[in-house]
């Protein structure tokens, strides 16, 4: 099955097909209900509703997000996400924010010259 976000299609997961081994959702809840406040609740919950990476979900922003009311239930659009692993090991790399290359640890983006302390992304 696929689906589409913002005119992108992607493939939809599904933990009974694509897993060898899954924990079970009473063990995600039992997670989700053990956290020590509801702000911690909800974040475990969204990085299991969305499978976000820690990283990518605290790097999403307000401006990422689109609520579409129009829908039963409503549907909550999340657009530009950064996904870390996408391309390559991120922790010896620099994003730059300026052209989006990756760059070795250094101080310049290779490709635009921007720099990476003041314009970069581990
Ligand atoms: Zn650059």
């Amino acid at each position: 099955m696929h689906a589409w976000g913002k005119g992108r299609q992607y493939k939809r997961r599904s933990v009974d097909k694509d897993f060898k081994k899954f924990s079970g959702f009473e063990t995600l809840r039992r997670i989700v209900d053990a956290a020590p406040n509801p702000l911690v609740r909800a974040f475990i919950a969204f990085l299991w509703a969305t499978g976000g990476r820690v990283t990518e979900t605290l790097n999403l922003r307000n401006s990422m997000f689109e609520l579409h009311s129009d829908t039963d239930p409503p549907t909550l659009f999340v657009s530009d996400a950064p996904l870390e692993k996408r391309y390559r090991k991120v922790a010896e790399y620099y994003k730059c924010q300026l052209c989006g290359e990756f760059n070795p640890k250094r101080r310049e983006c290779l490709n635009c010259g921007a720099d990476l302390m003041a314009h970069g992304e581990r």
